[in-house]
């Protein structure tokens, strides 16, 4: 991996804590998954060590936070311009850990880089407010201050941009930040430390942690005093683990968990540009985002045509090792995502279903899987309630308008969700009666630094991205001044 790199030194295998480089007790390896090879091993912290990267990150937090808003403005934005430049390099780690196509990881920097230059220009505008007394010697002020030393946890589809997305808004905020990156993918989160840190972020403002022991980390994370905010992206069964963890501190937490997104295609929608929204919503990291479409429902009229479409386009799209020119679809990232797309593949054939493209394991063997589209898909099988979290579009048929969103809305989640349509009425009337977060409405892309990401139910709390963003790292102070 080194010799694919223009600077071989954003490859680390050392954790990133106040400011040095340093070892832990023994390392946990890292897997490139189109390949099956070990391409580092990297160090595994201790968690006596990551209390003292949190002690080091309050120390240094006193400090950040007196910084004017412009002065971290300046230090992000070359944190930006660093990760700008060096967009070859970093997508090159990050296709090797991850196994997304190259083209794709450059899409993920850019998109990561996007976090920190809007926050950077945040951090001037942390604007107060002043209330009219209640009183008449009185004076009511609202500041805003960081809310101390955050904590993240982040998981292994986009290594890049679920760390930038929270040590943006926090860094600008003026707070410290401790971030463990998933296990399967530090080397992206350790390339960012680098960056930082030639930045001139201070020592000690952004940590990495690298642990194999996430349990044993996010413990450290919900229990120590001095940890302020936890801000979480990943699984619904570890945000509810780390929620009640969270609760004897009353600890403030952002959590971005799973999705199951629908995605409906309505009788009066542009079907070609709905067929192409259904590949980039669902295929889009091999269908391993929490946005990804994950029931995709067509009505009657259009089923057949709809279904014809998307097989067509897939017939012609690669899949191999990312590295590759011209690979759209990379290799799952490791065998127990094969077998959970297996396993939806498998259910809803035993109930009925028919599968009308692909369906199976690649002839390149490992993780690598046939784009699947299945036909005659229903409410009971197990892929209308759960994440497929694989490159599998499983199609169900509707007849109208309510009957569709009663199923869309038929989930304990609500992250995002899609609709093709044209009729106006139709168009308001569903936006609003989608019970999620995010709407994208004739897209399948809805992903900005500049709108509030973020679920509705079990699907999470608080928003990333926009000026809404940073306020999961502030707090509220009044000030009540008798004159
Ligand atoms: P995914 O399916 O994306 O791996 P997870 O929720 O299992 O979703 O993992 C997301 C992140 O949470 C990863 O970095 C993982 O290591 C971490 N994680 C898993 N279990 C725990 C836990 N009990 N406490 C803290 N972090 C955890």
């Amino acid at each position: 991996l080194k010799s694919l790199l223009k600077d071989p030194t954003l490859l680390r295998t050392q954790a990133y804590v106040n400011g040095a480089w340093i070892d832990g007790e023994g390392t946990f390896d890292v897997i490139n998954p189109a390949r099956g090879d070990v391409i580092a091993q990297v160090t595994d912290l201790t968690r006596a060590q990551v209390t003292e990267a949190i002690a080091a990150a309050e120390v240094a937090q006193n400090d950040w936070a007196k910084w004017t808003g412009k002065e971290r403005a300046a230090v992000l934005r070359r944190w930006f311009d660093l990760m700008v430049e060096n967009t070859d390099d970093l997508a090159t780690i990050l296709t090797a850990e991850m196994g997304k196509p190259l083209a794709e990881a450059k899409g993920e920097i850019g998109y990561g880089a996007s976090f920190i230059e809007f926050f950077a220009e945040e951090a001037k505008r942390i604007y107060g407010e002043t209330i009219p007394g209640h009183q008449r010697d009185k004076r009511i002020t609202v500041i805003k201050q960081p809310i101390g030393v955050a904590a993240s946890i982040t998981p292994w589809n986009f290594p890049n941009a679920m760390i930038t997305r929270k040590a943006a808004p926090a860094l600008a905020a003026g707070c410290a930040m401790v971030a463990r990156p998933a296990e399967l993918t530090p080397l992206s989160a350790l390339a960012l430390g680098v960056l930082a840190e030639r930045a001139g972020i201070p020592a000690g403002v952004l940590n990495i942690v690298t642990t194999s022991d996430a349990s044993s980390t996010g413990l450290e994370f919900c229990e120590n005093p001095t940890v302020r905010k936890l801000t979480f992206t990943g699984s619904t069964a570890v945000g509810r683990i780390l929620l009640r963890q969270a609760a004897d501190q009353v600890m403030k937490c952002s959590m971005e968990l799973g999705g199951n997104a629908p995605f409906i295609v309505f009788d009066d929608a542009d079907l070609d540009a709905a067929v192409d929204g259904a590949i980039m919503c669902k295929f889009r990291n091999n269908g391993q985002t929490c946005v990804c479409a994950n029931r995709i429902y067509v009505q009657a009229g259009v089923y057949d045509a709809f279904a014809e479409k998307l097989a067509a386009k897939l017939k012609d799209m690669k899949v191999g090792d990312g590295m590759e020119d011209g690979t759209v679809f990379g290799p799952l990232i490791n065998e127990k995502a094969v077998t959970k797309v297996r396993s939806h593949i498998d259910d809803a054939l035993s109930k009925g279903a028919k599968v009308a493209f692909g369906g199976s394991q690649h002839n390149l063997g490992g993780t690598f899987f046939q784009p699947t589209i299945m036909t005659g898909v229903t409410q009971d099988m197990q892929v209308a309630q759960d994440e497929t979290f694989g490159p599998m579009a499983p199609l169900f048929k509707f007849e109208n308008e309510d009957e569709v969103i009663a199923m869309a809305n038929d989930t304990i989640f609500g992250l995002a969700s899609y609709f093709y349509a044209k009729d106006l009425s139709r168009v308001y009337k569903v936006a609003e009666a989608l019970e999620y977060g995010i709407v994208g409405v004739n897209t399948g892309i809805i992903s900005t630094e500049m709108a509030p990401f973020g679920g509705v139910k079990q699907s999470g709390l608080g928003r990333e991205g926009s000026h809404h963003g940073i306020e999961d790292y502030l707090e509220m102070k009044y000030i009540c001044m008798a004159v």
